[in-house]
């Protein structure tokens, strides 16, 4: 995927004929992925399935939930262009679907991010790209005594 600079010097991803599906959903508050239709993988972003090097992969919207694999906290903007936004945290998420996707972790203190965590994608548009963040996810529980 390409990148150009916003005005304020940070990187942006530029949407491509691949890509650009993906970026469409993003700009409507959904989360989209490509799935093989032959062994039901989903997947992003690339050409082909990781499965079955298959390339005729659809498009479908995901639920957006998953679950904080891993995560790192830049303290220091270890990207100069980043350095304004520090401290923030870096999520690799694995979704109810099953891939892993790397985004910024917003809405959540930096101390309270804990590996399992339930969380859901939410977007941030800067200078109309939409950019995929995570944020912590409120797991609805049973009533206690139900009906
Ligand atoms: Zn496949």
């Amino acid at each position: 995927m390409g990148t150009r600079m916003s005005e304020d010097g940070r990187p942006l991803p530029v949407p491509n004929p691949t890509t650009a599906p993906f970026f469409d959903a993003a700009r409507e508050g959904r989360l989209r992925l490509q799935r093989c239709p032959r062994d039901g993988l989903f997947f992003y972003p690339r050409s082909r399935c990781p499965g079955c090097l298959g390339d005729d992969w659809s498009w479908e919207d995901v639920s957006g939930r998953g679950s904080l694999h891993a995560f790192t906290v830049d303290r220091v903007g270890h990207d100069p262009a980043l350095t304004r936004d520090v401290p923030f945290a870096i999520a690799v998420v694995e979704l109810e679907e099953g891939p892993r996707m790397t985004a910024r972790m917003v809405d959540c203190g930096l101390d309270d991010l804990r590996v399992g965590m339930p969380v859901e994608a939410t977007f941030e548009t800067l200078e109309d790209v939409p950019l995929v963040r995570f944020r912590p996810r409120q797991v609805e529980r049973l009533p206690i005594g139900g009906a």
